[in-house]
């Protein structure tokens, strides 16, 4: 086995999390190497459109590194505009394509060297300190050394490699969120849907359906509007599947319809009985929604609004797995923390994206409502290990705080967050656990990230135009 010895920060997946922490790493000076076993940056931030900028009371409450990368996205003309949205808070869709460019580029100017195709399979420990990760890559088997590490594998593999303690779903069953296979489709006829969509009887967006005010100011916008979330069409499901045309697991058609006039990101399909830690469950998901795929899209033709001509453009390349292990850190964010919007002195990020949790049969969501957060650094440091961060969707937090907690804007926040603080403590050659919070906080609100103390009032004017549901 070869080894390569960084003196610095590893950081394992290329995630949301993980790309943010790598960035800010290396940007702080520090020698950072970042292992992906994709062939490309981003994970499921590289598919979806991003949610969750903002608070259900239109506060922004994330900016930095995911601001950063939107910005230069819409200077290029490959992304929306951030469009406000009673339910997820905010919205912006991109060129998911045109993203994976800029993150690669952006992560070479901080001078991280990225390992792609490289798959985390082992751990080496010296007593409670990780003192490397063991590689599978296509030249062999490699240790990788390193001061300070991150988990942002999603699945949290480097945290139970370690030897960590972790959850995975709910406490009742252990069952996690249902899976999605992504995808893309063109050719809809934008005039024609948005028309729909009006229709009293269509109902697409169920979680607005107690709240005709919200419902009625959105419908007003729709023809201006860039980014249209979706969650509905029930009663369309309903009477193609008593035709015998669809047989799925949702209840709901569930995507975004992105800002190119002619297209929509398709979160539909579901896998109902899921293990994203079992290689046989995860290889059958993904014959599962590849089933589903074509049905939905005759589905769409035939019976939305405006679908006539559409056609399936691309598949995201890897199944979108929303909830998996949850690792064990010094503090586990709660869910009465989320909901309550509680404050914490060593807190790193804030959230305020609402428990969106994919019922794990895959028939509809969760929602419940949160008020901005703090998520502390202790939430991203893990149990038991003297150098170990975690950060993204496998941070620590119970089942319905991840559904909050795993959005993307909120991963890159928690990456920003652990990156930033890693370099801190290489550079001053202390444990991540003796990292000064102030100084840390001054660093983040320099590198543009919002906490609590530049956290802004909502705005009376905003809630006014858009509608408020909580
Ligand atoms: C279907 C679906 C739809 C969603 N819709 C939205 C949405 O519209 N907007 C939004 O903001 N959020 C959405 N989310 C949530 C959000 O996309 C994810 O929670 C978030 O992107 C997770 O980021 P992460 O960095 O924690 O993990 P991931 O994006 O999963 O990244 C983990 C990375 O680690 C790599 N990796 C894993 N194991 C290893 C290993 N052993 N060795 C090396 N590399 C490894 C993976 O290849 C991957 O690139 C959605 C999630 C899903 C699944």
């Amino acid at each position: 086995m070869s080894e390569r010895s960084v003196d610095g920060v590893v950081v394992v997946g290329s995630g949301a999390a993980g790309l943010a922490a790598a960035l800010a790493a290396g940007r702080a000076g520090v020698p950072t190497t970042l292992i992906e076993s994709g062939g490309f940056v981003g994970g499921n931030s590289a598919i979806l459109p991003w949610l969750g900028f903002h608070s259900r009371r239109y506060q922004q409450v994330v900016d930095g590194i995911a601001g950063e990368i939107v910005a230069e996205l819409r200077a290029l003309g490959e992304a929306s505009e951030i469009t406000l949205d009673p339910v997820c808070g905010s919205a912006v869709s991109m060129n998911s394509h045109v993203y994976r460019c800029v993150a690669m580029r952006l992560l070479r100017e901080a001078g991280v060297r990225v390992m792609l195709h490289t798959l985390l399979v082992d751990v080496v420990r010296a007593g409670d300190r990780v003192t490397g990760v063991v590689v599978q890559r296509k030249s062999g088997s490699e240790l990788v050394a390193g001061d300070v590490f991150v988990d942002a594998t999603g699945d949290g593999d480097l945290s139970a490699l370690a030897g960590a303690d972790w959850a995975k779903g709910r406490t009742a069953d252990g069952r996690v969120q249902a899976p999605t296979l992504v995808f893309r489709v063109g050719g809809i006829d934008r005039e024609q849907f948005v028309a729909g969509l009006m229709r009293a009887d269509i109902g697409f967006r169920d979680l607005l359906a107690d709240h005709p005010v919200a419902l009625d100011r959105l419908r007003e916008r729709l023809p201006t509007q860039q980014v249209i979330v979706l969650g509905g069409f029930a009663g369309l499901i309903k009477q193609a599947t008593e035709a015998g045309e669809l047989d799925v697991p949702a209840s709901r058609v569930v995507g975004v319809k992105t800002h190119p006039p002619d297209e929509l990101v398709a979160v539909t399909t579901k896998v109902a009985v899921f293990d994203p830690i079992d290689a046989d469950s995860l290889s059958d998901a993904y014959a599962d929604a590849y089933a589903q795929v074509m049905p939905l899209m005759n589905f769409f033709v035939k019976w939305l609004p405006g679908f006539k001509s559409a056609r399936l453009l691309e598949i995201a390349p890897m199944l979108g797995i929303r909830e998996s292990r949850r690792i064990m850190g010094d503090y586990v964010l709660t869910t009465d923390d989320v909901q309550a919007g509680r404050t914490f002195d060593d807190g790193v990020a804030v959230g305020a994206y609402h428990i969106d949790i994919h019922t794990p049969d895959g028939s509809w969501v969760d929602s419940r409502s949160v008020r901005p957060y703090d998520i502390p650094l202790r939430a991203l440091t893990v149990r038991g290990v003297e150098n170990l961060f975690v950060a993204g969707k496998c941070m620590s937090a119970s089942h319905e705080a991840i559904g909050s907690t795993r959005v993307i804007t909120t991963c890159m926040a928690q990456g920003q967050a652990v990156g930033t603080a890693a370099a801190h403590a290489v550079h001053n050659r202390v444990g991540i656990r003796d990292v000064p919070i102030g100084p840390l906080q001054a660093a983040l609100l320099r590198g543009g990230a919002v906490l609590r103390a530049t956290l802004p009032e909502p705005d009376p004017d905003l809630i006014e135009r858009i509608g408020i549901i909580d």
